[in-house]
């Protein structure tokens, strides 16, 4: 079973903590239908797999030896239905085995989507993509073969064990000893190999994952871009090729670790068939036994092996699914410290732009403990607990219903933070936010996603349509209200003359808008929500004075009646806005209008000098 994951510790020990196993129940308690079934079916088939050997020792007991040619035909014909109704049965089985293990997955994905949904901007910022996905993808069903591998191995490899040994004893007690001398042998190889077979299962996956990391991190626009333009596809290949290589000697060694079961296995076997004839024949010489008797017991020992090499190394693979049932609950338990208050109130649904106000604001990003999971970590030290520095301090300003505040100020000045906190996606660490007087945090979700807008730098748009893109703001937005809001942010003309018009794929692997399109196309969703607060991030993409104009345009139009917040980077929007604060170094060190604050000379003179009239974009 491949149950390791790369980063993933051996399991130390056979414990197993009872809480985890109570919390991986739940996850299976809907199929507990299916879960009794499944039971109740196995207890059948492992009782009719005993009773062949007993047919065949009636034919040779009894129906030969009478030449009772109606009796050996009932026999013949048991035989073949027995088969016949396991077989059948074997298939309803694993209908139900495949139910519940199937199941248990989706639980377990649904149950870590709807979670991590929930967890802060702060955790995503943290955690590799691709560390999270494979805890989605490979430890969910990691985690469901611990279900699987109860209901088959263990439930079904016991009940196996058990007919057949009391079939066994029913027939010969001696004889059942007798053959049953090599299990001893039989369990400590599998043991041994079991444990090497593990370790080598987990360097397999440590190695794959290698692998993967350097495909992942090539095979994708950037990193290919990067392969050609520094000229070391030769270098690459060389570096993939050793890594493939490793993935190949470790899958022989792998093959090689089980070969001695498979080779111990039918030899341990053929030696309990070999003993049980050997006593038994001398028994059916002196006439203490009869010779259908002695085949029966041979043909059952073999039944025994191999549930009892299987149910050998239970333990060890056991413990192993459950690593990967911890690792699920994790990222389960992972925090959620932007939750919506329990008390929470709506920001009130007034007409017109909302007002709204930073009391003493002060912040620090969370720390790796606050939001998110060791494991998923990139290294030990990313979980310090030392608080990270202040990265605002004693902000306060006002921005009255309908005005346009610019944020203006050097790069890591502490602007797009401001800008997250208006919007809730971190809380404060002192001081308050308020929107119409309503602290955000205390603010329902509905009312705050309603109230504020928010257009980032580098807006995302989801790999589909324009129009679906555009109506993941509101749902039940007509053609009529996408086109208003496509005209409001001066992007319906360009739209409109694409092929497709409205229906064009867009995203990642569609139709490649510009930096300032998809920077409009993210305004006009967001317009389409209404929204009384708008916060937006100017896009920093170099642009032509025609895509400029439309963008002074478009938020004008889009703008107007709203209240917004904007990090400048563009002349024309300093020049309009309402009130500038000057931010540097996580303080507002300068605030007031455009011409005011050129006028006293300070920082804001100095970047309108270096920044604004030369037309530098900065961060
Ligand atoms: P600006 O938008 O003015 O360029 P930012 O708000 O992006 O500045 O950054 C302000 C400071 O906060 C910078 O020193 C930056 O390094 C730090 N910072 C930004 N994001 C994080 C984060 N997720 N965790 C820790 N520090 C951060």
């Amino acid at each position: 079973m491949h149950m390791f994951h790369p980063g993933m510790a051996p399991p130390k020990g056979t414990k197993l903590d009872r809480t985890v196993v109570r919390r991986a129940w739940t996850f299976g308690a809907p199929f507990r239908r299916h879960i009794y079934g499944y039971l109740f079916l196995v207890a059948i088939t492992s009782a009719l797999g005993v009773l062949p050997a007993l047919v065949f020792r009636r034919l040779i007991d009894n129906a030969i030896p009478n030449k009772d040619l109606a009796s050996v035909t009932r026999l013949s014909f048991a035989a073949v239905s027995l088969a016949l109704l396991s077989a059948l049965i074997g298939v309803v089985i694993r209908y139900f085995s495949s139910i519940v293990g199937e199941g248990v997955i989706a639980e377990l994905r649904k149950a870590l989507y709807d979670h991590i949904q929930r967890l802060p901007i702060a955790f995503f910022t943290r955690t590799q993509t691709g560390a999270l996905m494979s805890r989605v993808n490979n430890d969910v069903v990691g985690a469901q073969s611990a279900y699987t591998f109860i209901l088959r191995t263990v439930v079904a490899d016991v009940l196996v064990v058990v007919f057949t040994l009391l079939a066994m004893l029913q027939l010969s007690w001696r004889i059942t000893i007798v053959s049953l001398l090599a299990v001893p042998f039989l369990i400590w190889l599998s043991r041994s190999v079991g444990e090497k077979a593990q370790k080598a299962a987990r360097e397999a996956m440590t190695k794959n994952a290698a692998m993967n990391t350097v495909m992942t991190e090539r095979f994708n626009v950037s990193g290919a871009l990067l392969v050609k333009l520094f000229g070391r596809p030769t270098e690459e290949s060389t570096q993939f090729g050793v890594a493939a290589d490793e993935v190949a000697a470790i899958g022989v060694r792998r093959a090689m670790t089980g070969i001695a079961m498979m080779i111990a296995l039918p030899m341990v076997a053929a030696l309990g068939s070999a003993l049980a004839y050997f006593w038994g024949a001398r028994a059916v010489i002196n006439g203490s036994m009869k010779l259908g008797t002695v085949v029966a017991l041979a043909t059952l020992v073999q039944r025994l092996y191999g549930p009892l090499t299987e149910l050998a190394s239970a333990r060890v693979e056991f413990v192993t699914a459950f690593v990967s049932f911890e690792r699920v609950f994790e990222v389960l338990d992972a925090p959620v410290p932007i939750a919506e208050s329990l008390v929470a109130r709506a920001i009130p649904a007034l007409v017109g732009g909302a007002r709204v106000e930073a009391r003493g604001v002060g912040f620090r990003y969370p720390t790796g403990v606050e939001v998110s999971v060791a494991s998923l970590e990139s290294g030990p030290s990313a979980m310090s607990s030392d608080p990270n520095a202040w990265v605002l301090n004693d902000v306060n300003f006002v921005a009255e219903p309908g005005t346009m505040t610019a944020l203006v100020g050097p790069s890591g000045a502490g602007k797009t933070t401001l800008s997250q906190l208006v919007a809730r996606l971190y809380d404060v660490t002192t001081g308050s936010m308020l929107i119409d007087g309503v602290d955000v945090r205390e603010a329902t979700f509905d009312s705050l996603r309603a109230t504020v807008g928010v257009v980032t730098q580098d807006a995302h748009l989801f790999h589909d349509t324009i129009g679906n893109n555009l109506r993941y703001a509101s749902p039940n937005a007509t053609s009529e209200d996408l086109i208003e809001a496509a005209k409001a942010a001066q992007i319906h003309e360009m739209l409109a003359s694409l092929p497709d018009g409205y229906d064009t794929m867009v995203g990642e692997r569609g139709y490649r808008l510009s930096g300032g399109e998809k920077q409009r196309v993210a305004l006009a969703r967001v317009l389409l929500k209404n929204p009384r607060l708008v916060v937006l991030d100017e896009a920093t993409a170099h642009l032509d004075s025609e895509t400029e104009a439309q963008i002074q345009l478009a938020l004008e139009t889009a703008l107007l009646g709203r209240t917004s917040i904007v990090i400048a980077h563009r002349l024309s929007t300093i020049q309009a806005a309402d009130q500038i604060l000057v931010i540097d170094d996580g303080r507002i060190v300068e605030r007031g209008r455009h011409e005011d604050l050129v006028a006293q000379g300070g920082l804001y003179a100095e970047l309108y000098e270096t920044q604004f009239l030369r037309g530098v974009a900065v961060g």
